[in-house]
């Protein structure tokens, strides 16, 4: 029989940390803490070939399951000395879901699991303390219901509230025993009349429902909206842990609490950074119910000085661990000690305290926002825990977009007004219309606006929202807040715990300042200070400084794959060299003539009825377009740079609306049936396989003739400016050598007739776009007319697919969603495929070139795995947008250390 249960606990274990598929996470980190000698809560864990099994089999368990676990349940029992189900000193199971990776909020958790009318006396006698008791049952039945039976918890808090009301007090450790017991009644009672049946009493017929319940969480839509978003496979499924349970909620000697070995939104160690609450349970502390406190006593005093609470405040009020559980805290310090150099990483930990022992319920790899997973890398190195390649490994490439996004202009900050002030939970800068719940969010993101979400506090249902959102505001909470969590984890700007504000959700609005702000109003969140600021707020470029640019320069020594980016003016060129690219692999010349005073030239050209005319028109279009290059290449001085000749079909730069094409008669001085019936004959039922790319080119060589004059003239002008221009001339939408050799063939004499009349020359090669299938098939005779290959793997998917680029949105998605394609093909490169092509297109040129340039300018060349396969495939170069030039560098670094560790 396979072994589906697995203990831990007393320094032992059967599982470990490399068993976290079979584990899951929690698990696994639960079972090597215990081997660590790590104080944990014994118990086990059932694996997730059991959740897979349960769905393969029509919710069902394999047959020797239930001898597994109730084998697993008597070793707890011995180690804690308790008996799951004794009536007089129960052992208590808390029932807790372990994917492989951790899904914060996603899966259910049911508590205090063994509770029942006669036990919850017991536990009263055995522990002396009838609150715990009452307590623990009353929770106990709110999530036994909730978790496993789908009542909605609203019911529970709002027969807690009218207590709480009626006694007049705020907190729910302002209720007595007495309260809890009538709890308890009140809570039975939700659950018959919801449910039509009594709360099952037999404590094993509890542990199986609530092991069913877990099961069944892995497939609620949130967690699977969670899946999706973080492309995490449906199959994977999740443990089950079930553990002794330890209380934080005995009394003031008590406590539970959540902290990160590091600062998980800026990275800093300087102290230990967490939150806890005295005299608490479970998910009290990031449920954002009651204001936690700090862990350690530095941490306390920023946050006091963040929230404006005075030391006097703070001390009284809300003081932290470190101070009021003094031989606690050093313990504490030493199991982070402990974990980081065992797990060499931040570490996101759970602990209780139950009268005065220390318990930890779980330890994983902290979530961190970009700048914290960069520092944290970095200091790791500099700390000798990791190595400079660990370190590159740490950081997903695609979380460096996140960096890269503009921050706010300090000149705009001064003159704005701060409405409050939150926690800082997650940094960035977002400005938007706020919006009040996640649907809301939702809808209006998918109008294109951009929306802050206004919670009091958010829960996993509202995880599609925060998606949407550009930043997220929270009235409750501390930094281990769901919405901090959660936040963090997207990248998302977030300023959680904010109660200078009060949240209305009835008529959607919320006042701070003495103002009120109704939906659709502009605010702005600064996610690094926790300002909430009034109005949209002017932005500006960061700064790659510091530790980042510490960070990419271990992954340029590492790289062998060039970098250059997609750009078509002389500020987006010099932003993408500011991101550390070395050339420009792409330059889409047609975007320049859409400039209203140059619109007008093109269309000239094209309505143009002989070559005569349309010579005319292109000499006017001539000095734009060398203006344009000589900008460029001054920004990129000696850097080389690929620009494409004309590409799309030409209907696209003509009018297609009557009005529209009454002006263009009026100011081309043309009858406007005239441009009508042009449009008409331009018209094509399949533009993107028309007449384009290279095909205009061989129909009007004087349009190639007039963009090379420009691109050799501007080349000619900088070298005498003293400026080192490196033009590389791309023909674009090729299906073989014929095409190219007669485009090359107008380059080149056009380059040379420039090139006398300037007295000067000028170094530059000609190349061609491999963007067909039958291009990629004849490159060994391509290579012959090319100096160098570009994959525009756009066309390239769209025709190896034979899928609209621009229709195959409406049903892509479906694709992905039921599996039939891994991911967007456009997104990331079907190394199956279109890879193939690329391959083998790369060998067959460089059969015939040893040395031919290859690179791609598709917008694969700043998708991490596709870069990596452009690594391996042997590339020169990728290009990419400016933003996600760093994205590709990290990637390429990470391509080596993976071939160097055999994990390609
Ligand atoms: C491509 O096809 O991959 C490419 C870069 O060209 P465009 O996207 O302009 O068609
Ligand atoms: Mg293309």
């Amino acid at each position: 029989m396979p072994k589906y249960v697995f203990t831990f606990g007393a320094g032992k274990a059967e599982g470990s940390t490399g068993m976290k598929n079979l584990l899951g996470g929690k698990g696994a980190n639960l079972a090597e803490m215990s081997i660590l000698g790590i104080p944990v809560p014994p118990g086990f864990t059932i694996s997730t070939e059991v959740c897979t099994s349960y769905f393969e089999t029509d919710k069902n368990y394999p047959a020797d399951l239930e001898v597994q676990l109730n084998k697993a349940v008597k070793a707890t029992e011995n180690i804690i000395g308790k008996r799951f189900g004794d009536p007089n000193d129960p052992l208590l199971f808390s029932v807790r879901s372990g994917a492989r990776v951790s899904m914060p909020g996603m899966m259910d958790t049911v508590l205090n699991l063994g509770l029942n009318d006669e036990s919850v006396r017991g536990l009263n006698r055995a522990t002396g303390n009838e609150r715990l008791g009452w307590d623990s049952y009353r929770r106990f039945i709110e999530m036994f219901a909730n978790v496993v039976r789908g009542v909605n918890r609203s019911l529970f808090e709002h027969a807690l509230q009218e207590i709480k009301d009626a006694k007049g007090v705020e907190l729910d450790t302002d209720l007595d025993a007495g309260d809890m017991q009538k709890l308890v009644g009140k809570y039975k009672d939700i659950y018959r009349r919801e449910l039509g049946e009594e709360l099952p009493q037999n404590p094993k017929d509890q542990l199986w429902a609530a092991i069913g319940a877990v099961f069944s969480s892995w497939d609620t839509p949130r967690a699977v909206t969670y899946r999706k978003l973080n492309s995490i496979p449906n199959d994977w499924g999740t443990a089950v842990n079930i553990q002794a349970m330890v209380f934080g909620n005995m009394g003031e000697d008590s406590a539970t609490g959540v902290a990160f070995t590091r600062d998980p939104a800026t990275g800093a160690h300087s102290y230990f950074y967490g939150e806890f609450l005295v005299n608490a349970q479970g998910e009290d502390v990031v449920a954002g119910i009651r204001t936690p406190q700090q862990i350690s006593l530095p941490g306390s005093r920023e946050w006091a000085e963040n929230n404006g609470t005075d030391e006097q405040a703070r001390k009284t009020d809300y003081p932290s661990l470190e101070e009021i559980m003094p031989g606690i805290y050093p313990e504490l310090e030493e199991i982070r000690k402990k974990l980081e150099e065992h797990y060499k990483d931040m570490q996101d930990v759970e602990f209780t305290i139950e009268r005065g022992r220390l318990w930890m319920l779980q330890t994983r790899t902290g979530k961190r926002t970009a700048s914290a997973a960069v520092k944290i890398a970095l200091d790791m190195v500099k700390e000798g825990l990791i190595t400079k390649e660990d370190a590159i490994m740490r950081v997903e490439p695609n979380r460096l977009d996140d960096l890269l996004h503009p921050v706010f202009d300090d000149e705009a900050l001064r003159r704005v007004v701060t409405l409050a002030k939150g926690l800082p939970a997650s940094p960035g800068a977002a400005t938007g219309q706020i919006v009040f719940n996640a649907d809301d969010a939702e809808a209006w993101a998918g109008e294109g606006k951009k929306v802050i979400l206004v919670r009091r506090e958010t829960s996993p249902e509202d995880i599609h929202g925060m998606n949407a959102a550009a930043g997220i505001l929270t009235a409750r909470g501390g930094m281990t807040s769901h919405a901090a969590v959660v936040a963090r984890g997207m990248g998302k700007c977030c300023v959680a715990g904010c109660d200078d504000i009060v949240v209305n959700n009835a008529d959607k609005s919320f006042s701070a300042a003495g103002k009120t702000f109704r939906e659709g109003d502009w605010i702005s969140l600064d996610g690094s200070t926790g300002k909430v600021l009034e109005g949209k707020v002017a932005t500006r470029e960061p700064e790659l400084t510091g530790d980042f640019g510490e960070f990419m320069g271990w992954a340029d020594e590492i790289r062998t794959l060039g970098v250059r980016t997609n750009a078509d003016t002389p500020h987006d060129s010099q932003v993408a060299v500011g991101f550390g690219a070395e050339g420009i692999g792409l330059t889409r010349t047609e975007h320049m003539f859409f400039d209203p005073e140059r619109i007008l030239a093109m269309q000239e050209m094209i309505l143009a009825d002989d070559e005569l005319g349309r010579q005319t028109a292109l000499d006017k279009l001539l000095p734009f377009q060398r203006e344009d290059f000589i900008g460029i290449f001054t920004a990129m001085d000696g850097l080389p740079v690929t620009i494409r000749t004309l590409d799309p079909p030409l209907h696209e730069f003509l009018p297609h609306t009557e009005d529209a094409q009454r002006e263009l008669a009026v100011a081309a001085k043309i009858p406007v049936e005239k441009i009508k019936a042009r449009v008409e004959q331009l018209n094509e039922s399949n533009p993107m396989l028309g007449h384009r790319g290279c095909r205009l080119g061989i129909a009007y060589p004087e349009i190639t003739a007039m963009q090379a004059r420009a691109i050799f003239e501007a080349a000619c002008e900088c070298k005498k400016r003293g400026v080192d221009a490196r033009p590389e001339v791309m023909i674009p939408l090729i299906s073989g050598r014929e095409e190219l050799a007669h485009q090359k063939r107008v380059v080149i004499e056009t380059a040379e007739k420039v090139f006398s009349e300037q007295g000067t020359r000028v170094d530059y090669l000609v190349g061609t776009m491999i963007e067909l299938p039958r291009a990629a098939l004849t490159a060994d005779e391509v290579a012959e007319e090319a100096d160098f290959f570009s994959f525009g793997t756009n066309d390239l998917t769209q025709t190896t697919f034979g899928l609209s680029r621009d229709d195959a949105g409406k049903f892509l998605p479906l694709y992905v969603e039921k599996g039939i394609l891994p991911e967007d093909p456009f997104q990331v490169l079907d190394q199956t495929g279109v890879g193939l092509l690329v391959e083998m297109a790369t060998q067959k040129g460089r059969r015939t070139k040893p040395d031919l340039k290859v690179g791609i300018c598709g917008e694969h060349g700043g998708e991490p795995k596709s870069v990596k396969f452009c690594h391996r495939t042997g590339l020169n170069y990728v290009s990419c947008s400016p933003y996600r030039v760093p994205i590709a560098r990290l990637a390429a670094a990470q391509a080596v250390i993976e071939e160097n560790r055999g994990q390609s």
